[in-house]
């Protein structure tokens, strides 16, 4: 049996982690079973759809380089891939059900429902749903309905006797007594929109999907689908309902935790190799030490016997260290090309960057590289080549344990020895020595020296190596900045 499974999004908002984390899965369980990855457009609430998430599920796939074997825009034998295109497929199926007397018309009027849901509450104080009034009217109360010109939803009939169990990979057996799963759920609007059960089981089922990859928030919908697929005489699939996404603190990893939709990360400079790498490995492992994968790697390796049971943790830090790694391994031409947009985008750079320009970029490289977390650090790091604005508050230049008149020193003595040392070409270690022994001299600690040094270089504290700083920015303008601050200090 081929193994086909999909992706099934609505796009109602921009692909988030717990999203991307669910297409990847089944991309890459599809691909170490040399099956397929279906994408399906599940588009049917008009309200919250929006051509911008759609257009950002593709941007993001493509981003991941995630191909779809089957669905929008590459076509496929089951198509098409997009739910509002399939109205008419869903109609007729809904339509066969009432036929079969697993479902049936209703016509009761939204005022009707409210009056049954407040009735409800007051009696047994909770809603108990759909008190199935139109379960079994006959053909003359439905034609004096019809006669109306009331438009019938359709139901389905769930039993009220029995239990329905399906299977899950991961959980094991979940059994629901029928008369708990909704009281006859909506298919079919009136409009003629089905709803998320009937398009989901429907589609599931005439794109020959074998395997159900999903959120665990599916759930509760399991045994209602279950009790679909025997209404329609079908088969279910396989069904794995993936763990949880929490944030550190145990919470469903929401934007409290702090940016959660994969184009935020995209735009702050993640690697898409460091985002597939790191997502997967929330909820599922190889073995219990390999961290880093490949796209290729996953598409071999990946199994679901390998998915966690409990819920997976996303930390950002661990993320940027992941990301932190890939840019290490990025080669300088290509991180160069990266970064550019960062520098263009804050004005360091031209737009259309002249050939100066590149191999200036060029040059910052190695000694960034080594800093960066994320692309966009790249301005913090370099704007002191580009801008020169000064710190003028003192505070910014005193280390720890230091103090106003020991940087001042620091800086004055310090600047001698390294403008001296620099100038007679010494090597670097041996300045460093030097600048160690002033800090004993002071009495302060070693960044009581180097701290103020490299802010009067750099106008900030996060900053690059400080030989880099000076070897990028020339030693006349070092010297500048330097005799700048020390007067600063001196004056004020
Ligand atoms: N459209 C549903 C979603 O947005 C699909 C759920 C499923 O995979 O069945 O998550
Ligand atoms: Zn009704």
């Amino acid at each position: 049996m081929e193994v086909r499974v999909r992706y099934a999004p609505s796009p109602t908002g921009l692909q988030h982690i717990g999203g991307v984390r669910t297409a990847l899965f089944n991309y890459f369980f599809a691909k170490s079973m040399g099956g397929k990855f279906i994408l399906r457009v599940e588009d049917t609430d008009r309200e919250r759809y929006s051509d911008e998430s759609l257009q950002d599920l593709y941007d993001t796939l493509d981003w991941l380089g995630i191909k779809w074997d089957e669905g929008p825009v590459v076509g496929g034998p089951y198509g098409p891939y997009i739910q509002s295109e399939r109205f008419d497929i869903y109609k007729e199926y809904a339509e066969k059900l009432v036929r079969d007397g697993k479902a049936y018309y209703c016509y009761c009027t939204p005022e009707r429902l409210e009056k049954v849901r407040q009735e409800q509450i007051a009696s047994k104080s909770e809603y108990q749903g759909y008190d199935r009034h139109c379960a079994n009217l006959t053909d003359e109360e439905r034609a004096d309905l019809e006669a109306q010109g009331i438009k019938p939803v359709i139901r389905l009939r769930v039993p009220t006797e029995g239990k329905t169990t399906f299977h899950d990979v991961l959980m094991g057996d979940i059994t629901r007594k029928n008369k708990d799963v909704s009281p006859d759920p909506i298919l079919l609007k009136s409009d003629g929109f089905p709803t998320y059960h009937l398009a989901n089981v429907i589609d599931d089922h005439m794109m020959g999907i074998t395997h159900i990859m999903r959120a665990q928030e599916w759930i509760p919908s399991g045994p209602l689908h279950i009790l679909l697929y025997e209404a329609f005489g079908w088969e279910p699939p396989i069904y794995c309902h993936l763990p949880m996404v929490m944030g550190k603190d145990g919470q469903k990893l929401s934007k409290r935790h702090g940016s959660t939709s994969v184009r935020d990360f995209r735009a702050k400079g993640y690697l898409p190799e460091a985002i597939l790498n790191y997502v997967t490995l929330v909820g599922w492992s190889l073995d219990d030490h390999t961290e880093f994968f490949t796209k290729e790697d996953l598409e071999k390796c990946f199994r679901m016997e390998n998915i966690h049971k409990a819920p997976g943790v996303f930390d950002y830090k661990k993320l940027d260290w992941f990301n932190g790694q890939y840019i290490r391994q990025t080669d300088d031409e290509k991180l160069a090309a990266l970064v550019t947009p960062y520098l263009q985008e804050c004005g360091f750079i031209s737009k259309e960057e002249s050939e100066e320009e590149k191999k200036l970029v060029l040059s910052l490289i190695p000694s960034v590289k080594e800093r960066m977390k994320v692309l966009s650090d790249v301005v913090p790091l370099t704007s002191f080549l580009f801008q020169d604005v000064p710190v003028t508050d003192k505070a910014v230049y005193v280390a720890k344990g230091s103090n106003e008149e020991n940087t001042l020193q620091a800086l004055e003595e310090g600047s001698q020895i390294l403008l001296s040392s620099l100038k007679e070409g010494k090597a670097e270690s041996e300045i460093e020595e030097a600048l160690v022994a002033l800090s004993q001299k002071l009495g302060i600690k070693i960044n009581g020296v180097f701290q103020p040094i490299r802010v009067a270089i750099t106008n900030s504290t996060v900053s690059l190596p400080l030989f880099d700083s000076i070897r990028l920015l020339g030693l006349e303008e070092t010297e500048k900045r330097l005799g700048r601050a020390i007067s600063f200090f001196k004056e004020n």
